[in-house]
């Protein structure tokens, strides 16, 4: 097949599952979600970057960041565009910060290490820039959560990737399905779904928070599957090797096992059985435009149609949240940051509630037999159905949508997705109060039981 051009999006198939890739190509498929959702959260990192510092907003638009470019301004989510091995190449970034006389290209990353797909894309960016005469730094800029890292451009650090760009692709061979977590959200699912290995014959990406270095070190030390990884006998020198190798055993057993695993002695807070219970899920575009809350037998949505409606919605937002002294739950951390940041920008505090992450809850305290600890899976494999399906940015665009032509049927789907995201999480809640309680395999282990799985003699 040939292929005639990449996106930022190629890349991420690409990464996540070579065979994708090439399908996704081959079938003219693409999703114009995931833009949105990067654009979402690169935001704050990459605009902190700028922060004091001139810079112009270019949207992911060809022509804004052409014009800036020739002016040699600062760019916060610059378009890149060319032509590169005869492919139409189109790399949306997270910055290009002129100092003095070149450009330095920015990436956010939000993992915990750089992988091959972020270098492919700067890599990509820096050649489109050359190619057109703009002065480039030889050095990137990879803007983390809570570390920026550096990588030099040179000839021997270049990905494969662009070896594979160079000879058009050719010569890749038939790439079959490496049955991974990827295949859990992939259209083509059911094509490869005939051939899905046993668990135990899986490779070691199949579990979450694997990364390319685990991968790398387990391979090299003979550990390619869940089923290698559980034979292996854990020596000091593996401990040293592959960091975190005694957590992905536990997690290669529970997943095998369809097992869930629970420290012993863990009880959820004591707290949660007085006051009101509220669970709480926000939805946001590049900032939020629905706080969505609910109670026992109630939903109450705060919506943002304007932006000039922030301030206003926000405060009445806070007043409600202070009304009665309240356990507020939601999964993961960002509904507590955007409550932090709009306590301090109105200087109403949130003194009656507690907020309850049931995300960080879980994390901590169990190991569970699924491949993603997204409110998504972990709701569904808990047996919660969505009323509507607006996973991704589905919801982002509804939201336009609804702001340009005022329907309310795609308003109401809006809020039955939020309501549902807060119902989710109360399932999550509920069975992190009483994980027997819901017909799932659960093994309570002491620190013995749990060295008896890591060793391999459980
Ligand atoms: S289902 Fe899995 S193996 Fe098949 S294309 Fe998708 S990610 Fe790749």
């Amino acid at each position: 097949m040939i292929i005639r051009s990449i996106t930022n999006e190629d890349l991420f198939n690409f990464y996540e599952c070579p065979r994708r890739f090439f399908l996704m190509k081959e079938n003219g498929f693409s999703s114009i979600e995931m833009d949105q959702s990067i654009k979402v959260r690169h935001f704050e990192i990459a605009r902190g970057f700028f922060d004091g510092k001139p810079y112009i907003d270019a949207d992911w638009d060809r022509q804004k960041t052409l014009e800036a470019l020739l002016r040699r301004e600062s760019l916060l989510f610059p378009l890149l565009t060319g032509r590169l091995y005869e492919m139409d190449v189109e790399i949306k970034m997270g910055g290009l910060h002129w100092c003095g006389d070149q450009y330095t290209l920015l990436l956010p990353f939000l993992s915990r290490e750089i992988s091959d797909r972020h270098r492919t894309t700067v890599f990509l960016a820096h050649l489109l820039l050359k190619e057109v005469g703009i002065p480039m730094a030889e050095e990137a800029l990879f803007l983390g959560r809570s570390r920026n890292e550096r990588l030099k451009l040179s000839e021997n650090a270049k990905p494969n990737f662009i070896a594979f760009m160079e000879r058009g692709f050719e010569n890749m061979g038939t790439v079959f399905p490496a049955t991974s977590k990827a295949c859990i959200s992939c259209v083509f699912g059911n094509q490869c779904g005939v051939i899905v290995p046993e668990k135990r014959d899986l490779p070691l990406k199949a579990l979450s928070g694997v990364t390319t270095s685990t991968l790398g070190a387990a391979e090299l030390n003979g550990i390619r599957t869940l089923d290698d990884l559980l034979k292996k006998p854990l020596t000091q020198d593996l401990i040293e090797k592959i960091k975190g190798i005694e957590k992905l055993k536990l997690k290669a057993y529970a997943f095998i096992n369809d097992l869930v695993l629970i420290a012993k002695g863990f009880e959820a807070p004591s707290e949660w059985a007085r006051g009101e219970d509220l669970y709480f899920d926000i939805e946001a575009d590049v900032t939020p435009y629905l706080f969505g809350f609910r109670t026992r037998d109630d939903y109450l949505p705060f919506l943002v149609k304007e932006e000039r409606y922030y301030e206003r919605v926000t405060r009445s937002m806070l007043r409600f949240l202070n009304l009665r002294a309240r356990n507020v739950y939601h999964f993961f951390e960002y509904e507590r940051k955007v409550l932090d940041q709009l306590q301090q920008k109105t200087q109403i505090s949130l003194d009656r509630i507690q907020l309850w992450d049931v995300y960080d809850i879980l994390r901590r305290n169990m190991i569970l037999p699924i491949q993603h600890y997204s409110l998504k899976m972990v709701a569904k494999w808990l047996g919660y159905e969505w009323k509507v399906n607006l996973e991704g940015q589905k919801s982002i665009r509804h939201f336009r949508q609804w702001k340009e032509k005022n329907d309310h049927g795609v308003l109401r789907a809006i809020l039955q997705y939020n309501e549902s995201d807060c119902q989710a999480t109360e399932i999550v809640k509920r069975w992190l109060s009483d994980p027997t309680a819901f017909n799932i395999p659960v093994r309570y282990l002491s620190k013995d039981e749990e060295h008896g799985i890591i060793v391999g003699t459980q």
